[in-house]
């Protein structure tokens, strides 16, 4: 009974009454020209800063990728010039060492410093043992413990996607 009253006392049915409401908070959240200038410097700057973000993990990615296949970790015998990968004696030393998981080895190119982690089976061990692990041969990476280290895939070029991402704010703006 009590609600029926107010209803009437204001003229409205609820649903009215709602509307209203709404269309309140509604314009209470408008930005005024300054706050929308604002809040668009700020989305400028977040857009810029993601583009950054982008560059700067491809550049980082780029290093990476060079730095892991720009040395063949093989030298010339004699001369100990570099040479093409697998030719020549291998640019590597390092150490084993048993640990709760087995025996696990650290192989290391002396020449650019790329790891392979990697546990090692008792034949490994027994050539370890006899004749050290200089000069020893790279494991394949999907046998590293620290696989995740290397890049497989060239970085891909950030370039398109962030033209297409300028293409899309573009857009937004019109
Ligand atoms: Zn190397």
């Amino acid at each position: 009974m009590g609600e029926r009253i107010s209803e009437n006392a204001v003229g409205m049915s609820r649903e009215e009454l709602k509307e209203i409401l709404v269309a309140v908070i509604n314009a209470s959240k408008e930005k005024s020209p300054l706050e929308k200038k604002a809040a668009l410097k700020e989305l400028e700057r977040e857009r810029r800063s993601q583009i950054m973000h982008i560059s700067q993990g491809y550049a980082e990615e780029m290093s990476r990728w060079n730095h892991q296949h720009g040395c063949s970790h093989s030298r010339d015998k004699t001369t100990g010039d570099p040479v093409p990968k697998g030719t020549g004696v291998w640019t590597t030393g390092g150490q084993y060492h048993s640990g709760p998981d087995g025996m696990t080895a650290t192989l290391v190119c002396l020449r650019c410093s790329t790891n392979w982690k990697f546990r090692i089976t008792e034949q490994e061990r027994e050539y370890i043992e006899n004749r050290g692990m200089m000069g020893m041969q790279p494991p394949p990476i999907e046998r590293c413990t620290n696989k995740e280290e290397f890049l497989r895939n060239r970085p891909e070029d950030p370039q398109p996607k962030i033209l297409e991402l300028q293409k899309a704010w573009q857009e937004e703006r019109l």
